[in-house]
């Protein structure tokens, strides 16, 4: 079996986690984890509810994608073609997966990633449609906050995000926004 990136490598067998069998490239060190071999884990791990927000409330993990993340490529196994999963931190990188036999490709770095933050064994769902579009939202967000960042500073951005978020959990919240656009109003 060849590596799904550099096409001419073999993949060698190697014991990827704690009862997980993978194939490593022993050119770009990305691993290739079979579909049954994924699954069979995945099935004795306990089931957690893992969301894209884990990316944005770990400042910690720092990550510098491989060269190797953005080409696309064929499943090493049956020869579809790989697809790409977005998972974000700064800067997002891509897991790829085969959606004919379920197997996985980590880019070097990607899977110590994945456990650091513990989706390792939640990988089919950053597939899912629902995942994305919670992380598309998740990229949104930051997008704006960034913004706002840039055009009132740091520390006036961290205090209107504090009261945004204390107006949004107020039963009666719209009565402060009403009160902020009566001051700012332009007479
Ligand atoms: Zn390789
Ligand atoms: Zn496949």
């Amino acid at each position: 079996m060849r590596c799904p990136k550099d096409k001419n490598t073999e993949l060698l067998r190697c014991k990827l986690f704690d009862q997980l069998s993978a194939h490593q490239c022993p050119n770009c060190s990305g691993h290739w984890i079979s579909g049954s071999d994924y699954q069979g884990w995945q099935a004795s791990q306990p089931s957690k509810d893992a969301g894209p927000s884990v990316f944005w409330a770990r400042d910690d993990v720092q990550y510098i994608p491989s060269a190797k993340d953005s080409l696309a490529a064929l499943c090493p196994e049956c020869g579809n073609y790989l697809t790409r999963g977005k998972v974000g931190m700064k800067p997002p990188f891509y897991v790829d997966r085969c959606p004919g036999c379920g197997g996985v490709w980590c880019d070097c770095g990607e899977w110590n990633i994945l456990v650091k933050l513990g989706i390792h064994a939640s990988i089919p769902q950053i597939f899912t449609s629902d995942w994305q579009l919670r992380f598309r939202e998740l990229e949104l967000l930051e997008l704006e906050r960034l913004a706002i960042a840039e055009k009132l500073g740091d520390d006036l951005a961290d205090k209107l995000f504090e009261i945004a978020t204390l107006l949004k959990q107020h039963p009666k919240g719209d009565f402060g926004v009403a009160y902020l656009m009566r001051r700012l109003e332009k007479s």
